[in-house]
């Protein structure tokens, strides 16, 4: 018999006790102890409204009324599908009517991951190098009262001008070039007319496709007079992928990330957002190492010179739980607080490894640096 754990993402406990509430609205979750149920409460009853959809949202701009959104943001209507040059070269879901990677879904479930030649690297080098001056040039125009629909339109245009294919146009159907989530948004929100409010912090994920390759990174930016406890929450975000970062070396385990992740995060009472993990990129967008940035995970492999890969841990105020937005892709926290990324492409050298979409000014520090009044 298989012992169930208890629901704590901390606890690692074995758990018989079951939630009362979660028994009458029909849903089981699973507690070790009393105390460990009570020091989880505020996290858990986000499950119970979940579970009984009771709706919060009045949105002036809502195209999905009776979608239960967790949190104040609402989706506002997409401009038209952005046209790349047919000179620039594409990768193969581009045309594909339902946006689907061949030569990704034929390598799924496998777990090897590639040693890059000599040759791939030095690709590797070049458009991770592309994608990080796309995503300083979105970032240029990330303000308030612009809309993410303008940065989405900057990156496109960066990309076009240095012969990259914007990798998220039509990936699996995905609409636009690049990825904008605000807020309580984790991931995956598709730019759209909503322009940025004063307070905002807006995640922008770039990935880009040069010679057959793709570099991959995200930052989170302050839009305008952010509070306190946001800034809080992306400086420790960008602190969680520094750590983690510095542990990459030959013969480390990928499992070892998460941890060094959740242990940051969780003395600051962050969680680490579960359903999206880090991956291996090259040829290939996603693809074998699969990086979670959880901890206690079970990833598999070892980390080799010539590996290529992504952390990009997504953090949160209060619950690891996320729900997708009807749309199929912004995926937001389950209880509406906001949660922060960072990401950066890695290659694995003899003596540890190499940013490959290191930020160029500053020395490479973070953006936010001088803006953290601390
Ligand atoms: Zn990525
Ligand atoms: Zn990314």
């Amino acid at each position: 018999m298989t012992t169930v754990k208890c629901e704590t993402p901390s606890c690692d406990q074995p758990a018989k006790m079951k939630c009362p509430t979660c028994l009458k609205i029909g849903i089981e979750s699973f507690f070790c102890t009393q105390s460990c149920f009570k020091a989880s409460w505020n996290q858990h009853k986000v499950l119970h409204t979940l579970a009984t959809g009771k709706d919060k949202s009045s949105g002036s701009c809502n195209l999905y009324p009776n979608y239960n959104y967790s949190g104040k943001l609402r989706p506002w209507t997409q401009t038209q599908k952005r046209p790349v040059p047919e000179k620039i070269a594409r990768p193969d879901y581009a045309d594909h009517p339902a946006g689907r990677s061949l030569s990704e879904e034929k390598m799924r479930g496998n777990t090897q991951i590639r040693i890059n030649s000599d040759e791939d690297i030095e690709a590797m080098k070049v458009v991770c190098k592309l994608a990080r001056e796309c995503l300083d040039e979105g970032a240029k125009v990330c303000g308030v009262g612009v809309t993410t629909d303008e940065i989405d339109r900057a990156v496109h245009e960066a990309a076009i001008e240095r012969d990259c294919y914007p990798s998220p146009l039509n990936y699996y159907n995905f609409p636009k070039s690049c990825c904008t989530s605000v807020n309580e948004v984790i991931c995956h929100g598709i730019p759209d007319t909503r322009p940025l409010e004063d307070g905002d912090i807006c995640n922008l994920d770039v990935t880009v496709f040069h010679r057959g390759f793709h570099g991959d990174l995200n930052e989170t930016f302050f839009v305008g007079n952010v509070k306190e406890e946001h800034k809080k929450l992306v400086k420790v975000t960008y602190e969680a992928l520094s750590k983690a970062i510095d542990i990459v070396k030959p013969g480390e385990r990928y499992r070892e990330i998460g941890n060094v992740i959740q242990k940051h995060v969780q003395h600051h009472n962050y969680n680490v957002v579960r359903s999206y993990c880090g991956h291996g990129i090259h040829e290939l967008f996603h693809t074998a190492p699969n990086v979670p940035h959880y901890a206690k995970n079970s990833a598999v492999g070892v980390m080799k010179a010539g590996h290529t890969f992504t952390i990009e841990p997504m953090i949160s105020m209060g619950t690891w739980r996320d729900i997708s937005w009807n749309d199929n892709w912004t995926a937001a926290t389950a209880d509406g607080l906001w949660s922060a990324q960072f990401e950066q492409t890695l290659l694995v050298t003899d003596t540890g490894c190499e940013i490959l979409t290191q930020r160029r000014q500053n020395d490479g520090k973070p953006w936010f640096m001088d803006k953290m009044l601390d």
